[in-house]
């Protein structure tokens, strides 16, 4: 058997490596690599300091599931902060252990206590446990906790944002002195240094993986968008629409935006979900599965509520709101690129926010990009392409062909065949690939092009004429094919309104516009010409503008009337 030579290298048994096998693990994690070794061979206390998803569980559970002997009383014990990850670390050691016959079970609040002593009256070799729970049990009489190989605290931090403190030291002080400590934790604040100089031997062990050195974050694509804070929900629309195969947790800071966030998400007919510390026990879990088996795309949570839970595939992480500092950005964005796929973390940057980015940049030594957010142009163009992807796989299969009587039918119905699907198309999606559909939520500056280089048009019609700056993105792009994300900005005053376009698209303009009666552009000189000229001949000028004016407001009212 030469079967995961480096999981050997690291002093795996070979009883181990069946179970390895079936769960498909080929390599040693980062952490694993580290923290396997010094639990196998020496004798120390240990930190353990790694990313989620990266692979914590097995890099404590194998040495533990090695070491210890099945016996009538608990070796090791796992404290961890919520129901669901003593569920989830449970399952993990379970699956690990293989046909090794040692018996691990969670003990967390919520479950019947009756069922919970049963199981520990059988015997349990391994116990994972919630602080308040074990501490229950404990006292109960039913829990011997001194005879312990391992004490293990998992997300060790967050247990102590949860307040277990006060537990997790009365449930130390309990057990027996020899047994080796271990914590483990995706950030490292002072309090768990505190906790360390407090209950562990001073000799312990620290193994550390560097932020970005782990491998999930080198496949993760980081990038931002400024979006306004009134915009957001706007923007994840459009990432949601852009991406057709979607799978995100998208972060809020409080409970209140996760549950505004996934209201007007459903308002708008999107599948999502909440979760946070104030949703039930069972809805978490039934959320949490059900999210697991992609029953639905979007999983809005909090930080908290967040924490540990373990889904491998999420094609996206969504900052809907930037944290409050870089570890936590690097731990929510770490649950993205994991198992070698490629992944993209993006984040919501309101334009007081850019420090706070800044920040993060720097202190995760990385530049994070700002990206144009998707277009509707873009939009369409995602859905187009699945809609295609999705006829040619019924073509492939031969799965519609029960509709070609129907179809050549139809076909005769319009002079080309063509039409009579242009007809099947607008019945399944009416408006919905159309641009016009699309309203823009006014992009924020940084999403226009450059302007430096552009020309400034100017109409001599204003607010008070009746214009508005839809009106004109929509008949600029509709008489000269120019998109409005082509242009720079526009101002529109009471009278006159600005209009910053590129070179090229500004003679455009004038060109189109100038065969039009209604509307006139033109350039407007820039500043210091403007003083020279007037020097010569200001007036005049000033009185040609209001004589051009003046009948231009009835022919613009005319037009609008047309329109509707
Ligand atoms: P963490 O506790 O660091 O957040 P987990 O222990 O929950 O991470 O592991 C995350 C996922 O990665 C689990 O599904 C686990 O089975 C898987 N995993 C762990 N180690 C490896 C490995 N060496 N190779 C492949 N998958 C792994
Ligand atoms: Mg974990």
């Amino acid at each position: 058997m030469n079967d995961l030579p480096e999981f050997r290298a690291l002093g795996i048994a070979d009883e181990l490596i069946p179970a390895l096998l079936a769960k498909n693990f080929q390599t040693p994690s980062a952490i694993q690599s580290l923290a396997i070794p010094l639990l196998l061979s020496g004798e120390k206390d240990l930190i353990g300091q790694a990313l989620t998803g990266t692979g914590k569980t097995a890099a404590f559970g194998l040495p533990v599931i090695q070491t210890i002997e099945p016996g009538k009383v608990p070796k090791a014990l796992i404290l961890a902060p919520t129901r669901e990850l003593s569920i989830q670390i449970a399952d993990e050691l379970i699956s690990l252990a293989g046909s090794k016959p040692l018996k691990t079970a969670p003990f967390f609040g919520g479950q019947l206590i009756t069922v919970q002593l049963d199981i520990l009256k059988k015997g349990v070799d391994i116990v994972v446990g919630t602080p308040g729970r074990i501490m229950d049990l404990h006292r109960r009489g039913k829990l011997q906790l001194d005879q312990l190989q391992f004490a293990i605290l998992d997300e060790a931090d967050e247990m102590l944002d949860m307040g277990f403190i006060d537990d997790i030291r009365e449930i130390l002080s309990l057990t027996n002195p020899d047994k080796r400590m271990l914590m483990f934790s995706a950030t490292m604040p002072q309090e768990i240094m505190d906790i360390a100089a407090e209950f562990m031997r001073p000799d312990y062990e620290v193994a550390r993986t560097g932020g970005q050195s782990a491998t999930n974050v080198a496949l993760t694509e980081q990038y931002f968008h400024e979006v306004k804070r009134e915009h957001k929900l706007d923007a994840l629309c459009r990432l949601i629409d852009a991406n057709t195969d979607l799978y995100a947790m998208v972060f809020c800071r409080t409970r209140a935006d996760v549950d505004e966030v996934t209201e007007k998400l459903h308002a708008r007919n999107y599948r999502a979900e909440a979760l946070h510390g104030e949703i039930s026990q069972t809805q978490r879990l039934r959320v949490i599965n059900a999210f697991k088996k992609h029953k639905f795309p979007l999983l809005i949570a909090t930080d908290v509520a967040a924490r540990g839970i373990d889904v491998n595939d999420l094609t996206h992480v969504i900052n809907y709101s930037l944290p409050q500092n870089s570890e936590i950005y690097i731990h929510r964005i770490g649950r993205t690129g994991r198992a070698g796929r490629h992944g993209v973390a993006v984040s919501f940057v309101t334009p007081g926010e850019k420090r706070k980015l800044k920040f993060i940049e720097k202190d995760i030594g990385n530049e994070i990009p700002m990206k144009k957010l998707p277009t509707p142009a873009d939009i369409i163009e995602a859905k187009k392409q699945l809609f295609a992807e999705n006829i040619a796989l019924l073509l492939e299969t031969g799965a519609a062909k029960d509709y070609l009587n129907f179809a050549e039918e139809l076909c005769t119905l319009g002079s080309h065949p063509a039409e009579a699907v242009a007809a099947v198309l607008k019945l399944h999606f009416n408006n919905e690939l159309l641009l016009d559909n699309y309203r823009d939520f006014g992009s924020t500056p940084k999403e226009r092009p450059d302007e430096s280089h552009m020309k400034k048009l100017l109409l001599f019609a204003g607010r008070a004429d009746g214009i508005t700056v839809p009106e004109l993105l929509r008949v600029i792009a509709e008489r000269t094919g120019i998109k409005s994300t082509q242009l720079g900005k526009i101002i529109c005053r009471a009278d006159k309104t600005f209009i910053n376009a590129d070179p090229i698209d500004a003679e455009k303009i004038l060109t189109v516009f100038k065969k039009d009666k209604e509307w006139r552009f033109k350039y407007d000189e820039p500043r210091e010409n403007r003083q020279k000229k007037s020097d010569q001949s200001e007036r005049p000028q000033k009185k040609k503008k209001i004589k051009t004016h003046k009948p231009l407001r009835e022919e613009f009212f005319k037009w609008i009337a047309e329109e509707e």
